[in-house]
């Protein structure tokens, strides 16, 4: 069970099913959030010839394609509780925890405590090249372990990666509080302009945003942007994305607000 919006469900090419033989049961949430009502809907009837068996829930926090949206964290207990009451394992896809966790003022150890597994991204908010883990009990990280092989994915020069995830832990926790600030003043620089249709709202490094297409069409815009030597992807659908990161410095943001100021 997890969101309409979900990048297990949307983005990782279908490899839920691919490698794992699990399907998806979507769930109609909020800006990629559900609550525990919906969760429970959710779950499949008892039934051993036809429907799926229903075995995990997986939520995303920030939940990026919502607009980098943080949870609730009752909402999340009360998730919780259906689990326990079904049998249901619990899984936490944190690529951007660490944006929820600054923003609304949480612990890693309310996280720890609440999922069985999480994973996590050194390579988003935080800046590492590269990297991501699973965070687990131990009987599940020692199977994992041996999954990650059958995947191909073992690695025995992890090492450098390690210290630099070390070194963004250590150093580049509470700066994602900056970024959030600068998504807040690229959202309110766009809002200010008559062919911006709409701005969803903005909670942390994410902003997606439409463009009245009475105006201009989101290709034309994206086009315009390149003239000014700013390059920004559509997410199809007509919305376009920007993301505040390590590497957006202070420099490119006043560089962007002066451009988006003189369209
Ligand atoms: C990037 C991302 C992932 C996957 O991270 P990998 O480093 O490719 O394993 C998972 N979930 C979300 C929400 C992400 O943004």
């Amino acid at each position: 069970i997890c969101d309409k919006y979900a990048h297990i469900y949307n983005y990782e090419g279908g490899g839920v099913s691919f490698n794992s033989g699990v399907s998806c049961r979507l769930v109609d949430g909020d800006r990629g959030t559900m609550t525990a009502e919906q969760v429970a809907a959710a779950i499949n009837p008892p039934d051993f010839y036809h429907s799926p068996l229903t075995t995990l829930v997986s939520i995303e926090n920030t939940a990026n394609k919502g607009g980098g949206t943080c949870w609730n964290f009752s909402e999340l207990q009360a998730i919780k509780k259906v689990c326990a009451n079904n049998g249901l394992k619990y899984h936490l896809d944190g690529a951007r925890l660490w944006n929820a966790m600054v923003e609304m003022k949480e612990t890693p150890l309310q996280y720890g405590e609440l999922f069985d597994t999480i994973s996590v991204c050194l390579s988003k908010g935080l800046g590492c090249p590269v990297g991501s883990l699973l965070l687990g009990a131990k009987e599940q990280m020692d199977k994992a372990i041996r999954i990650r092989k059958i995947f191909g994915g073992g690695m025995r020069q992890s090492g450098f990666l390690a210290a630099a995830a070390i070194y963004a832990l250590d150093n580049h926790i509470e700066r994602l509080a900056e970024d959030h600030k600068k998504a807040k003043e690229i959202g309110a620089a766009l809002a200010a302009k008559s062919f911006i249709k709409k701005v969803e709202p903005i909670e942390t490094n994410i902003v997606i945003f439409e463009i009245d297409e009475s105006f201009m069409t989101s290709d034309q815009f994206v086009h315009k942007l390149i003239e000014k030597n700013i390059l920004i992807i559509g997410m199809g659908q007509g919305k376009l994305r920007m993301v505040t990161h390590l590497d957006y410095t202070n420099d490119m943001h006043e560089e962007l607000l002066k451009q988006l100021a003189s369209f």
